[in-house]
Order: structure tokens, then sequence, then C-alpha cells
């Protein structure tokens, strides 16, 4: 392999009477109808532990398609021993035959895994078939692809050598194993969380969102065709609590690759602080975490494309994205033409079972998301300092249906402003238009996160000054622009502040992160 090149995956349309909607369709109903019995996978040998989870449709709650067994104490502590045995080999092969294996995982799912990824996705996060194949088919694949090209480029960095002396990297991986710990909302984050470390030659332990357990088997099981030898990733879903206890704790640890709340994040962090002296090495702790992000329009935004904006943004995917929109700051002369035009775009807006294609949001994860969800819209239903302008109904009767929903508050400090809510909720803050400044301030003031945000205006002096004055608000910023759907290679993805530690998911810094390089002098 001499150069990897790069392209994004081509998303799919599946047009009305196209063979791939057919194929998807068809998929669909055959994972419905069939229970599937997921495993542990430890050193490849699958393990059933018999304490089960269920694997649930969130827009049809009743629905079980499937089981998984939960992994404890000892079955972490067997990944452990899997995961340093299959490094012995796994770190010696060349990095042409570790990356080619995932170059293969590639392939198979932009082709024959494809309807089989997405349709997982569409069942187990209640997905659109576009929100699931820009994520389990396109976003795998590029990470996959990108991670390969980024690899190549590190490797062929090299000291210069002289007339006395022979000088080299060797690109080292961790010298342990590495803890992947992957979320609900992207089946391709749970791909790239696993997949990164590994490409580099570390072994890794999986442990991937309950929730979630079936779609990220599809993934481990396309590791298995693309032919990943035993052991180098190992499966084990389970309590996080339970498995991180062991796996944490244990010397061997080298690294952490996380998506999840910050809560979960500081919790890992101060587990490896309480232990740091029994590390062999440092373990690299890189997460992405958080996030609550803005849009600050300025009085020369345009209207329809700031309205666009925030409805994709903010409720596409049910707002289930870190990098949702979940507050915009919109100045007094526009808010009349863009509070009509929310009403009436989020009025058109369908909710409901993803399997039907003509709907625009699905169902949020859980009972738990439902009720955390709801809890915010009822704070601002009864507070007087809001009022809800479109949406605000809840119901989980049928699946955890949530409706898009449009608050409006006079308080800068309201809480919808301020806490992160993971669900299809937008607070809109109106200010005074001569007082562009203030609410340029609320954007950094008002949170403690650092993921997205995004500014709408036609003037490039505003656009510059924003730019510059929000430098450390976001670390992925949008000029008239939504705040999420950050392409793989293009817009490299990851957030600061209690947003994560911004290694950027599918570039050469994440890479970079998975390696310990060894610099040999040779004299000659
Ligand atoms: N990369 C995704 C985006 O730009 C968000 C990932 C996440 O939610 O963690 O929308």
């Amino acid at each position: 392999i001499k150069e990897i090149g790069f392209e994004n995956e081509k998303v799919r349309e599946y047009a009305v009477g196209s063979k791939e909607r057919a194929e998807l369709k068809k998929t669909l109903k055959e994972m419905r109808e069939q229970m599937l019995d997921i495993p542990i996978v430890i050193g490849g040998k699958e393990i059933r532990t018999g304490n089960t989870g269920k694997c649930i449709v969130p827009h049809d709650n009743k629905k079980v398609i499937g089981i998984y067994h939960k992994a404890g104490k000892k079955e972490a502590e067997m990944a452990i021993d899997a995961a340093l045995s299959a490094k012995k080999k796994w770190e010696k092969l060349s990095w042409e035959h570790r990356v080619g294996i995932f170059l293969r995982a590639a392939e198979l799912a932009a082709g024959p895994w494809r309807a089989r990824l997405n349709a997982a996705t569409m069942l187990t996060q209640s997905k659109t078939y576009f929100q699931a194949e820009i994520d389990a088919a396109c976003e795998s694949v590029d990470f996959l692809k990108s991670n390969a090209s980024s690899l190549y480029k590190i490797y062929s960095e090299q000291p210069i050598s002289t007339r006395d002396s022979w000088n080299r990297t060797q690109y080292r991986p961790l010298d342990g194993f590495v803890f992947a710990v992957t979320p609900f909302n992207f089946t391709a984050i749970g791909c790239n969380l696993s997949a990164a470390p590994a490409m580099a030659g570390n072994t890794v332990i999986w442990k991937p969102a309950s929730n979630v357990v079936y779609s990220s088997y599809i993934v481990y099981q396309l590791f298995k065709e693309a032919g990943l030898p035993d052991g180098v990733i190992n499966f084990l879903p389970g309590s996080g609590s339970e498995i991180g206890n062991v796996v944490l704790k244990d010397p061997n640890l080298a690294g952490i690759h996380f998506t999840g709340s910050t809560d979960t994040f500081q919790e890992m962090w101060k587990a490896v602080g309480d232990n740091i002296q029994n590390y062999r090495s440092f373990p690299k702790l890189v997460g992405e975490t958080g996030g609550k992000n803005y849009v600050l329009a300025h009085a020369s935004a345009d209207v329809d494309t700031l309205v666009a904006a925030l409805i994709r943004g903010a409720y596409e995917l049910q707002g289930q994205k870190c990098s949702a929109t979940s507050r915009c700051y919109i100045p007094k002369g526009l808010w009349p033409e863009v509070k009509e035009k929310m009403i009436r775009e989020i009025s058109t807006i369908k909710v409901g079972d993803v399997e039907d294609f003509s709907n625009f949001i699905g169902a949020v994860i859980d009972q738990a998301s439902f009720d955390k969800i709801k809890s915010y819209i009822d704070y601002a239903k009864n507070s007087h300092d809001a009022e809800i302008l479109a949406g605000g109904k809840c119901d989980d009767s049928k699946g955890y249906f949530i409706e898009p929903t449009f608050i409006l508050t006079n308080n800068p400090d309201f809480r919808t402003l301020k806490e992160e809510i993971f669900g299809p909720v937008l607070t809109a803050y109106v200010y005074e238009d001569e007082r562009f400044d203030y609410a340029v301030d609320l954007c950094e003031s008002t949170t403690k996160y650092g993921l997205t945000g995004s500014i709408f205006a036609k003037d490039r002096y505003v656009i510059a000054e924003v730019e510059d004055k929000l430098m450390h608000t976001a670390g992925n910023f949008y000029i008239n622009d939504k705040t999420a759907g950050a392409s793989v290679g293009l817009q490299p993805f990851g957030g600061a502040r209690a947003s994560g530690t911004n290694d950027k998911v599918g570039s050469i810094f994440n890479m970079m992160r998975w390696i310990s390089p060894r610099v040999i002098k040779d004299n000659f």
C-alpha cells in the first residue's frame, strides 16, 4: 500500500422504486422477524453469561429484536488477557496487513453489508433511512479509509539521517491495551473508536452502549468477516461501571477512546487518577463528550438559510447529536420572520415510525432519555420566563416520541439555554439589534462546553470579528451553516472545554494518540 487516497463515500438516495430501497426494506423486515442472540466475544470465543439485556426498537417500544449477554468482572479480566495475548502478534504484523483488513471492512460496509448496517441502525437507534445512511454506511466507511490515509502520512514522517548515523522513527503502538467506550447515537462512532487504535497496532476492549449492542454487534461481525484476527477487538457489552472497575484499574491500560457524557468521562478520568501509580505507562485519555451548541444570528443574516439550519441542526436524529443546535440568539429585527417560519416549518415535520420512510424524526433512544427530555419541556411549560412556541407533546405509549420543540425565553440564564438536553429541543433568546456584542458574550459565557457553534451573517466584517472573539467556544465553528453534520476528512470533528480532549476523530491528530514512537539512532 503506497499512498492511500481518501474520498467520502457517496450518500445513496433510496429513491422510490429503487433496488437499494427494496433491499433495505427487505433487510428491515428480516431483522424484525428474527431474534438475535448476541454473545460477548473474547479472543474470538463467544461467551453467553445468561445475564441478559434486551434490544428494543425505540419507535415500537414493546418490540424486542434481540438479547445480549452482559459481561461482568470475570469476562473483563478474560478480555484483558485476550487483548494482551493477541497484541504480541498483532503489533508485529506489518501496517499494510493491519490496515488492509480494515479497508476490506470498508469495502464490505459500502457494498454487501450496507443494508444490514443501515437497517440495524434504523431499528435500534430510531434513525431515518437518511440519517442511518450518512452514519452507519458512509461515515463508517469514511472513518476507516481516512484513518488508513492518516496512518500513511504519519508513518512516512522520518527524521534526517547523516553521514554518521541512520536515524529512524518506529511507530510503535501503545504499551498495553485500549479501552473503547462508545455511545448510542452513531454506529460509525462505535466503528471508529474500536478500529482506530487497532489500525495503529493496538488491541482493544470494546464496550458499546447498552441500548445499541445490536448495531454495534453488526459492526463487530463486519470486522470478523473482513478477516480481523481473534482478540484484536474484544466485544464486551455490559454494565459500564462493572467492566470499568476492572479495566480502569489494570496496570496494562494504555488508552481510553471515549464518546459519551461529560460526567462519565470525568468519572473515568478520576478513576485513572486514583490508580496512576499502578500503570506501566501514562494512559492516553481521548474523549468527546457533551455540547450546548449555539447559533448566533446577526441582523444581516439570511432568514431562510438560518431557519433551514436551525430545523436540521436542532431536530435531525431527534437532537441526539453532541453537535445538535440547542440554543439560538436572534436579533429583534429578524425575530417576527424567524418565529413565523420556524413555527410553520415545525408544523410540517413528520414524527413517527422510521420504518415508514416519510417520517423526518423518529423516537428518542429509551425511557430514561424520554423522561429527562420531557422534564425539561415540562419545566419550560411551567416557567414564567419561557413560552413553548411549537411542539412540546411527549408520548411514550407506542414509542419514545417527542415532538420537535421550540422554546422562547426572556432569561439568558434559562435552564434550557444552559444544560445539555440531548433531545429535539431548541431554545431561542431574542436580543436588541444594537446589543450584538452582548449576544456574542452570551455564546461564550452561558455554558461550560466548547463543541460546535455557528454565526449567520452576510456582513464579512461581522463574521471575521465573531470568528475571532469566539475562538474557544467551539472546536467546530460554522459560518452560515448548521452546527451538526461534520464530514470525515473535510471537517475533522471534536471540541474542547467540557466537550472533550479535542483529538479530532478521523484525522491525523486522533491517530497520533494511538502511537508511541521509538526513535532509533544507528551509527555507521
Ligand atoms: N460528528 C457528528 C456531527 O458533526 C456528531 C457526533 C456526535 O454526536 O458525537 O454532527
